[in-house]
């Protein structure tokens, strides 16, 4: 008979021992992810799991009623605190944390603390035990409690908010990868499992009466755990949604609807949106973004585009959304800042078509500026001029005066060239003192007065340079239109170089026309 009542003690207390001690063994594993997300969450419900066991366990092992109903208190921690607590994991875990603030976490813990200091004071009002009294028709002595209405209350409280986390859990399964997938899977299992069995003692349908079963659903939920922790990588793999990236983004997000207003939006997204005082959503994405037009009215499908709003480049993809029968329903727009890399793209064109020294085009961009000036002279038939232009004994000022002068003539000449052109007319630098100017418009006439006003220009001007000393110089100039056969820029180079020389050797200081 003793060795009866000692088995069946022991059949009591070791389902509850086993729990405390697997969530104690839990909590060892899990410590070293406390710093991740959810990582202290996980950390505090096996805490307060392996408290509730405890509890539960220790009212078995022979203590007076006192005695128990002390060590249910103790057990109460862990009643009181592990479903809420279980919930907040939960949520921080699948990358919802962000919805736990502070005010929110306050009036969730508001219940579950009244629960645990009502345990406590339990004596007074009875709320959560109504009634407790020994009983000795159980195998062994246990103490009997009619549940009152606080713990009703509590417990309804409970399976509502594992209710919405396993429903908010399950929404977001289809974003995940299998793996991580897996682990939502087993936090489910792990939020229903003590739930069910808690239900059920509530419901006084478990087989070892005044038994409280959820401790005994723990040990599957430490199985559970440590599976998730060491099969499915939780922590090291933690689920992250799609909604969860699109929060992330760096790019600006915005979601249209099929008349192009604002559904939804991501940080960065409002940060383009002027501020205002009216909600922006429901707005036509055009009225708020008017740069956005374009993108929006051209075709549907797939498409890119780049938009300037005031300092900053946006590349910006639009897709279609489809409803998950494959309906439209509405176009993503992704915004991602290229200012960075469109001054780049500038400078590295400004670099590779113009010259260092002078700012003017390089000979290459030249001669490629000059083959569209040919081609669209050609095209509306209007005329042509190119006027070729070298500067006179330019090795002297270099030798006489030193390298630093003769840049020094150069960029005076680079002066002369850019005051007396027009906007149209292209500036080069085809060699060291060697110059170009096209004159899209101007016919032979018009290219030799303004190349006579350039050579005036060049005789009057004067060149100061570091020492204070003065140089003077001169150029020689060729100048030549395009002709009915002239359909590349070479014929008119030759042309213009031969009038060139032609000027040098007729003693320079002058033009020559081709
Ligand atoms: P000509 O009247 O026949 O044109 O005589 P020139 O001395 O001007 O002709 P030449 O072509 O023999 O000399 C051109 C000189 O220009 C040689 C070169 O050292 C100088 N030069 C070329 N590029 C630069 C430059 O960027 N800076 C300076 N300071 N000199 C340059
Ligand atoms: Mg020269
Ligand atoms: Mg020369």
């Amino acid at each position: 008979m003793t060795d009866n009542l000692a088995l069946w003690r022991f059949a009591y207390v070791l389902p509850n021992m086993l729990a405390c001690f697997g969530m104690a063994f839990v909590a060892m594993l899990v410590w070293r992810f406390r710093k991740q997300r959810g990582g202290l969450l996980l950390w505090l419900v096996v805490v307060t799991a392996a408290f509730w066991s405890f509890g539960e366990g220790a009212g078995f092992i022979g203590l007076p009623p006192g005695g128990i109903l002390f060590v249910w208190k103790i057990g109460y921690f862990g009643v009181a605190l592990t479903p809420l607590i279980t919930v907040l994991f939960a949520i921080e875990y699948v990358g919802y944390g962000h919805l736990l603030t502070r005010q929110r976490i306050a009036t969730l813990f508001a219940l579950p603390v009244v629960t645990l200091l009502a345990a406590w004071t339990n004596e007074w009002h009875g709320w959560i035990w109504a009634t407790v009294k020994m009983d000795y028709t159980t195998p062994i002595p246990t103490l009997a409690n009619t549940h009152g209405p606080l713990l009703w209350i509590y417990a309804a409280y409970c399976n509502l908010m594992a209710l919405v986390t396993g429903g908010f859990l399950a929404r977001h399964l289809g974003e995940l990868q299998p793996p991580q997938r897996r682990q939502i899977y087993l936090l489910i299992a792990s939020l229903a499992l003590p739930m069910v069995a808690n239900g059920l003692y509530m419901m006084r349908l478990v087989p070892m009466r005044n038994m409280d079963l959820t401790p005994a659903a723990f040990i599957v939920v430490v199985v559970v755990f440590i599976r998730s922790l060491q099969r499915e990588r939780m922590f090291e793999l933690a689920p992250v949604t799609a909604h969860e990236i699109y929060r992330s983004l760096e790019d600006a997000v915005f979601v249209v609807d099929d008349a192009d207003r604002l559904q939804d939006l991501n940080g960065p997204a409002h940060r383009l949106l002027p501020p205002s005082p009216y909600e922006n959503i429901g707005q036509p994405l055009a009225v708020l973004l008017p740069q956005a037009q374009e993108l929006l009215v051209s075709a549907a499908g797939e498409h890119r585009g780049e938009v300037a709003l005031g300092e900053q480049f946006y590349d910006v993809r639009v897709a279609p959304l489809n409803n998950a029968d494959g309906r439209f329903s509405g176009r993503l727009l992704v915004w991602r800042e290229i200012t960075e890399r469109k001054q780049l793209e500038a400078e590295l064109r400004r670099l590779a078509t113009t010259d260092s020294l002078t700012g003017l085009l390089n000979r290459r961009h030249f001669l490629a500026r000059g083959a569209e000036e040919i081609d669209r002279a050609r095209r509306y038939g209007q005329p042509l001029s190119l006027i070729m232009v070298d500067i006179d004994h330019f090795k002297l000022v270099n030798d006489n005066c030193g390298h630093e002068a003769g840049d020094c003539v150069l960029l005076a000449l680079t002066g002369i060239l850019n005051a007396q052109s027009r906007a149209s007319d292209c500036i080069g630098r085809l060699g060291g003192e060697e110059f170009a100017l096209l004159l899209p418009q101007a016919g032979i006439a018009a290219a030799l007065q303004a190349c006579q006003r350039l050579l005036d220009a060049v005789r009057a001007a004067r060149v100061v340079i570091e020492d204070g000393s003065q140089i003077d110089f001169t150029v020689s100039a060729g100048v030549t239109a395009m002709q009915v056969d002239d359909i590349t820029m070479s014929a008119l180079l030759r042309r213009a170089d031969d009038a060139l020389y032609q000027a040098k050797r007729e003693g320079r200081n002058r033009l020559v026309s081709a």
